[in-house]
């Protein structure tokens, strides 16, 4: 009877979530039922955006504003030389829809800065970042640290600019963006210990993964007992940026 409320199409879609004892009917509901924002469609947004589709969570927002370049597809493995030249999160949003008709994509042409991602700071943030052969991954939830917390400066000026002329592995944005995307489907089935308070470390050269601990800091500007910052655009902190050396 737990199974009642999916379909008999859902039920095979499904099968193998539904027989792990992690996820089981309840959670495979839950995700058909949770809605998730992918800030920038690149090359982490790529294969969560996948996974999390594939896995059915129920509605997917994607955010960006570029177009897809020759130059991503070594990487952002959601496009393809169909969609070059045209909007990344309208030829994101049609691969998913064909991947699993149950998600109903929103395709936000925009992207989330200052101005706009305020709003999102009352919700779990899943972080990844790449640079060169390097990873990290870690889940902000609200009450236990932020960014701010783990990293209390703003990245050096031209840091971003630097990290967008460096190189990338193909595959690291698959290892890391597959970790946010395992994270994701912690949070919203409540399955597992989360990556919280956490920051995972990876390197693909030496292909190993190391982990640090992190706590809330009450002096924290951002989400201490007296928060300075109330505002993103005191802060310029780098939301959502994906390909950024930190
Ligand atoms: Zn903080």
């Amino acid at each position: 009877m737990a199974e009642a409320s999916l379909t008999a199409e859902q039920r095979q879609r499904y099968a193998r979530h539904l027989a792990l004892a992690e996820i089981g009917p309840a959670g495979q509901r839950r995700l058909l039922r949770s809605s998730v924002l992918i800030v920038g469609v690149g090359a982490l947004g790529s294969p969560v955006a996948l996974y999390l589709a594939a896995a059915g969570v129920g509605t997917i927002g994607l955010a960006d504003h570029d177009h897809v370049r020759l130059s991503n597809l070594q990487r952002q493995v959601i496009h393809s030389v169909a969609g070059l030249n045209r909007s990344k999160v309208d030829g994101a949003a049609r691969t998913l829809g064909a991947l699993n008709p149950d998600v109903k994509v929103d395709a936000i042409e925009a992207t989330v800065d200052e101005h706009n991602a305020m709003e999102l700071l009352r919700k779990p943030l899943v972080h990844g970042s790449i640079f060169r052969i390097e990873g990290q991954v870690t889940v902000f939830v609200p009450g236990r640290g932020c960014y701010r917390c783990l990293y209390p400066e703003p990245p050096p000026a031209g840091a971003i600019e630097e990290s967008e002329q460096a190189g990338v592995l193909a595959t690291l944005p698959g290892i890391i963006g597959t970790i946010q995307a395992a994270e994701t489907i912690k949070q919203i089935t409540r399955a597992g210990d989360p990556l919280v308070n956490r920051v995972l470390l990876h390197d693909t050269m030496a292909m190993t993964f190391r982990e640090v601990r992190y706590r809330r800091n009450s002096g924290c500007p951002t989400c201490g007992d007296r928060p300075s910052i109330t505002s993103l655009a005191d802060s310029h902190a780098a939301v959502g940026a994906e390909e950024g050396r930190r």
